[in-house]
């Protein structure tokens, strides 16, 4: 009697289990069933449909092949890169990317309509919020990507230079240098100088047990052999919490030598910045850290986020986004979520432990915030040299926890200055947008 209630039960078991799985996949196959169904090799796919901006507002169409676009010129330049031009010269575009989706993959039967004007695919993105970062770049090159990291939605992304593209440039009087075409969001990968010394301190945290009890002295140099590595200001006796909020390059070069090239390397791969992610599903550029030689210069240059380090901006706003989320990483979509379903498309990973996500966020918290009125904001700026006589790269990346507005951004403006006075206020006036 006794066995055959076991077995009883375990049959009961495993056809529970047996349902559950058949809901999930049924869950997700409502939701990803038309990315499964369609590959952008289909030659039956036909180009049309529509594609929006989070709010309904249209961004581009396409009927018989042909590309259109939206009806203001701003918002036409502000959303290029995250849409796709007509010529298809940008590949990374929404245009291309989901011809599929907009096309009319039908989810019962699995086939696309042959009638018809096709779907609309409702991108993340907020048009407004676009044309604002756009603004605030004033015409220099770079990219803002601001996006919600409980859901992953990416809600602006631009990159600049940018064209109209009912206007597109003619090829021969385009400058290569000025890579037009690139979205630098998720196509580019940059040095990114101090906002590196968050990953310096997340390896230095889990390394030292006694890393917040830690004095450093800043003279505003070490010498490492033939080589200085020089901080900007004389800091003197000083933490790493001051050493963060300051920027101090000692407190982290000190650090960087004390950990090694092993555990800055591991530490690096392992948030994927010197790897790479996705973006919507659109892999990201690869980032790149070089393991240098013990108690070198390079070594300390490295874990201040010089040497040879580069990141991608998007990659990089996936880190801050995770260390916002409790230590989760969402994976950043270009699709607006539909709120019923959204916790089955949430495809999340755990990037960092909670507790080091909080010693981040109160390492990186701004005190005294009245550069960014109204807004609870945890960020690091990056001033990173690129060498000869070029204006740094001005980084600002980190979130703000106001209620309801849970976002994380990354801006940088190349060539341009500092981060805190270049691109510290293009990010406070991309989230004042965002909360208004
Ligand atoms: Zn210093």
């Amino acid at each position: 009697m006794y066995r055959i209630n076991k077995r009883a039960l375990s049959v009961l078991v495993l056809v529970a289990i047996a349902i559950l799985g058949m809901l999930f996949y049924i869950g997700r196959f409502l939701i990803f069933g038309g990315e499964w169904a369609t590959s952008r090799l289909n030659p039956t796919v036909q180009s049309r449909g529509m594609i929006t901006d989070r709010n309904g507002v249209v961004l581009a169409g396409v009927t018989d092949g042909r590309r259109t676009f939206a009806e203001d010129a701003n918002v036409r330049r502000a959303t290029l890169h995250a849409v796709g031009d007509r010529e298809g010269n940008i590949g990374t575009g929404a245009l291309r990317v989901y011809a599929p989706n907009m096309a009319g993959y039908n989810f019962l039967t699995g086939l696309y309509s042959r009638a018809g004007t096709g779907n609309t695919v409702a991108l993340s993105i907020d048009s407004n919020l676009n044309v604002e970062a756009m603004r605030a770049l004033d015409g220099r090159k770079g990219t803002v990507i601001v996006s919600n990291y409980q859901t992953g939605e990416v809600l602006c992304m631009v990159s600049s230079p940018t064209f109209d593209p009912i206007h597109p440039p003619h090829i021969d009087t385009l400058d290569d240098e000025e890579g037009v075409f690139l979205n630098r969001a998720i196509q580019a990968a940059y040095t990114p100088g101090s906002i590196f010394k968050i990953v310096t301190a997340a390896a230095a945290i889990e390394t030292f047990e006694d890393v917040f009890w830690r004095t450093f002295v800043c003279t505003g140099a070490i010498h490492l052999g033939e080589d200085t590595v020089t901080c900007p200001s004389v800091h003197g006796e000083i933490d790493i919490v001051r050493g963060m909020r300051v920027s101090c390059n000692i407190v982290f070069c000190e650090l960087a030598l004390d950990l090694g090239a092993d555990i800055l390397s591991d530490y690096t791969a392992r948030y994927d910045l010197s790897g790479r992610t996705r973006v919507g599903g659109i892999q990201t550029m690869i980032g790149n850290f070089d393991k240098a030689e013990p108690y070198t210069a390079d070594l300390a240059w490295s874990g201040i986020g010089q040497y040879d380090n580069l990141v991608n901006p998007a990659t990089m706003l996936r880190f801050v986004s995770a260390i916002a989320n409790d230590g989760n990483a969402v994976e950043l979509q270009l699709r607006k979520k539909s709120t019923l379903f959204s916790f089955l498309s949430n495809r999340s990973s755990r990037l960092m432990s909670a507790e080091l996500a909080r010693d981040l966020g109160d390492l990186i918290e701004i005190q005294n915030s009245d550069n960014f009125p109204g807004l609870q904001i945890h960020a690091k700026t990056g001033t990173a040299q690129v060498g000869g006589d070029r204006l740094p790269h001005a980084w600002y990346v980190g979130y703000i926890t106001n209620p309801g507005h849970p976002l994380a951004f990354v801006v940088i403006v190349e060539n341009s200055g500092t981060g805190s006075s270049i691109a510290a206020p293009i990010a406070n006036r991309v989230l004042q947008a965002a909360i208004r």
